[in-house]
């Protein structure tokens, strides 16, 4: 199984002077694949990099509620002449992608989605007004066509982010709210829009601002069950999607490389 963004390799070197200098070369990850044109291929130029990751600590909030990380303090600077520690954490906790086998029986683990599908143009669709109104809004299909009339189709083997603006809550209990009934509350995409996505548009991955690609409230995971087993990717906790613009930036996804691992840690890196 092969992501789409991994059907197309459009591959961007990066110069000693910190310039993408334009593609180089159009190719196949894997024998059997044929190569698509490059529509949209990512800018070739960026000026400022945006960091969309989010600090990990114990803190930091889950979606089990428990700490995604512990760091055990195994070895001191002043007693052993060097620092280092031991990290206990959960897979999907803090800034992380979902790799396609987390909601799937054979789907493909994250140290094999081929690094080029990890870079990828990025949308990020506005819905922080909505969300602003309902915490348990869903991203929907006229939120994807309100962004293709104003920017154009969305680019081939892109990212698309749903911009809830949750990220600013990430140090007060809204974040992951639980209510009396113990339901949590935030948004996140609508399964006809996921599934928009996949079958009439070409996207590597879809992104939140959230705990999940699915709103609080979903018991199902409609989203998650029928985006990650189509081999396409997932991030969640993504910050700062209100520092980039809408359209024309460059996201790298830099996922911790682990063997058989459903997801992991993501350095998130906006070219813009
Ligand atoms: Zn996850």
């Amino acid at each position: 199984m092969c992501v789409p963004g991994c059907q197309e390799t459009v591959r961007h070197a990066l110069s000693r002077r910190g310039l993408f200098k334009g593609a180089l070369a159009l190719g196949a990850v894997s024998a059997g694949i044929v190569a698509k044109p490059a529509h949209a291929r990512p800018p070739a130029r960026f000026t400022t990099t945006v960091d969309l990751t989010h600090t990990m600590s114990p803190e930091f909030p889950t979606f089990f509620g428990v700490a995604g990380i512990e760091l055990e303090k195994k070895f001191d600077f002043h007693k052993d002449g060097y620092n280092l520690n031991w990290w206990h954490i959960i897979e999907h906790a803090g800034t992380h992608l979902d790799a396609p086998i987390h909601f799937s029986e054979n789907g493909m683990s994250a140290e094999k989605i081929p690094a080029d599908a990890l870079v990828t143009a990025l949308a990020v669709i506005d819905v922080t007004e909505k969300a602003a109104q309902n915490p348990d809004y869903l991203l929907s299909r006229d939120d994807l066509a309100a962004w293709e009339k104003k920017h154009g189709r969305l680019p081939e083997n892109c990212c698309v982010a749903m911009h809830s603006g949750w990220d600013r809550h990430v140090s007060d209990p809204k974040f992951a709210g639980k209510d009396a009934a113990g339901v949590l509350h935030f948004p996140g995409f609508g399964p006809d829009a996921a599934e928009w996505l996949m079958k009439e548009r070409s996207v590597a991955g879809l992104a939140v601002d959230t705990l999940s690609l699915d709103h609080g409230p979903s018991k199902d995971f409609k989203v998650h069950y029928a985006w990650l087993p189509s081999g396409r990717w997932g991030l969640e906790n993504v910050a700062n999607l209100d520092k980039i613009p809408a359209a024309g930036a460059t996201l790298v996804a830099g996922l911790a490389k682990v063997k058989g691992a459903t997801g992991g840690p993501a350095r998130l890196i906006a070219l813009v």
